[in-house]
Order: structure tokens, then sequence, then C-alpha cells
């Protein structure tokens, strides 16, 4: 995996302030809090037991790298119609076995960043293309902060391989010109205005949830390593267990499934992926935990 190029590569990420993240066959770091861990060095990363493929975290405190990923025909189309070229001259991190499914890299700029404002950091979703037919969905996501990664070089769990088409490597990263950045602005205004986020700040505003801390099915929890986006129980002792990449419900539950104790009810799909509510499974347990 180790060619020149990738390593020239690596380090030139590496100087100018990038984490690099070793990663298992399934695009998972191998680090733990991976969100808040230090990166490690090209050398370390290369060595590391189990390597697969190689992350990189973005958002403002790691060199200001930001990501416009693309998932399928419709997305590339949906970038097209509003404007920007799918294939811009910047660094891209293609697959060789599926054309339709890149992402794009960028660096912002210092006065890039301060035009966020307060909040810089966040996570959009353009919807292209629903689900159907055991086909996935598609969508052009938007990724400025720490909480994702993106795996930049090494093997997809399909099994083809992460490619920088020709021109477009680690060299040719730039900040976004003009037209890109109002695009960007745009999906980050509207991510900080989503029903979602308010709606949770609407949730936690309330006396009448409590954080699960931890998280009984996701293990989610504040201190080193923890998250901002709590999961919680309602007054009727329902318990919500939010999306996320370090934290999160195990894959391919269905409802009625029995994870530590809590039942599957029901899984809300919002923007920022699936919300699954739990209810108690055992009434003695329950019983339990209100005596407690
Ligand atoms: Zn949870």
């Amino acid at each position: 995996m180790a060619s020149e190029i990738l390593i020239h590569s690596l380090e030139r990420l590496a100087h100018q302030g990038c984490c690099l993240l070793p990663c298992g066959s399934n695009k998972n770091p191998l680090i733990k809090s991976w969100p808040s861990a230090s990166g490690l060095s090209v050398q370390e990363i290369l060595q590391f037991p189990g390597i697969q493929a190689i992350g990189l975290r973005l958002g403002p405190s790691d060199a200001r790298m930001f990501c416009i990923d693309l998932d399928g025909q419709s997305a590339i189309e949906k970038l097209q119609k509003h404007g920007l070229n799918p294939d811009p001259d910047t660094w891209i991190i293609a697959r060789t076995g599926n054309p339709h499914r890149k992402k794009i890299a960028y660096r912002l700029s210092s006065s890039q960043l301060s035009d966020l404002g307060a909040n810089p950091s966040f996570q959009g979703k353009i919807h292209t293309k629903g689900a159907a037919d055991g086909a996935k969905g598609e969508a052009i996501e938007l990724f400025f902060s720490r909480n994702r990664q993106i795996v930049i070089a090494g093997r997809h769990p399909d099994g083809d391989k992460y490619v920088w088409p020709d021109g477009r490597g680690v060299d040719a990263l730039r900040a976004p010109d003009d037209f890109e950045w109002q695009f960007i602005k745009e999906c980050h205004s509207r991510a900080l205005q989503s029903p979602q986020r308010q709606h949770r700040a609407d949730h936690s505003q309330r006396s009448n949830t409590r954080r699960a801390n931890p998280c009984p099915i996701c293990g989610r929890h504040d201190g080193p390593g923890g998250s901002s986006l709590w999961c919680e129980y309602n007054q009727s002792g329902l318990l919500f267990c939010m999306p996320g990449t370090t934290f999160t419900a195990p894959a391919g539950l269905r409802v009625g499934d029995v994870v530590s104790g809590w039942a599957l009810k029901k899984i809300t799909q919002t923007p920022d992926g699936p919300v699954h509510v739990f209810g108690e499974h055992d009434p003695e347990k329950l019983k339990r935990q209100n005596h407690a």
C-alpha cells in the first residue's frame, strides 16, 4: 500500500497539521476515542497492526480540512445543477470500483474559517435519491467536524481501492473558490438551522428528559472521547439513541430486537442518520431502576 507517492502525500498532510488515522477493513479507525485523539506520525500509521486503510479527520482544528462526499450518479448531477464542477482541480478521493462515489477535499483558508462564525463545525446532507429495492440511497454530504473522518487510501469494504485521479492528488489540494464557497456557506447556515438541531435544542431544555450517560445501547458518554450529542430518556422511559460515527446503535437492528435489556420500538430517519427508539424490555429491571 505504501508507495513513495503515498508516503510523500501523507507526510505533506501531516506537515500541514492534518490528523491521520489507521483504519481497519470496515473504514473503522483503529484508535480509541479517535475524535479527540492526537494523530499518529506517518511511520506509526504505516506500521499500525491490522491497518487496511488510512483515515483523515476533518474540521476546523484539523488543518481546516473539508470534504464533499458524492454518493451516486444523482448526487453528481445535483452538484452540477448547483453550478459546481463534480471534478474540480483539487484533491479527489475516488474508488476503482465505483465511478459515482467520490470525495472532494478542500482545505479552507483562515478567512473562510472565520467566515463560518462561532459554530464553524457542521455536517450537511442533501438527499438526491431515496433507497429502493435494496439499493442504497444517494446524497451529497458535507463534512466539517472532528467527529467525521474519511478514508483517503487503502481498501474499501466492497473490495475495491481508493485512488486519487491524475492531477487530483494531495498536491492539488486547495481552498474552495468563490463559487464553491457560496454553496458551502449555504449548506453551513442550513445545517445550523435544521429542524433536527432545533428539535434537539428544544428537547434538552425540557426538564422531563434525562441524559443517558452512558447510553446503554451505544455507550455514548461525556468526558474525554465523549460526545456533545446526547442519547436520552424521555418522561415515559423511552430511550432515544442518537445517530453518530463513534457512538452508534448496532447495525441492522429491527423493531423488536433486544439490546442490553432494551427492546427496539422504532427507527426514525433524520438528516443525521437513524434515531433508534427503545423501550425497557424487562419490567422487573424497570422497577429496580425506578427504586434505585
Ligand atoms: Zn445511544
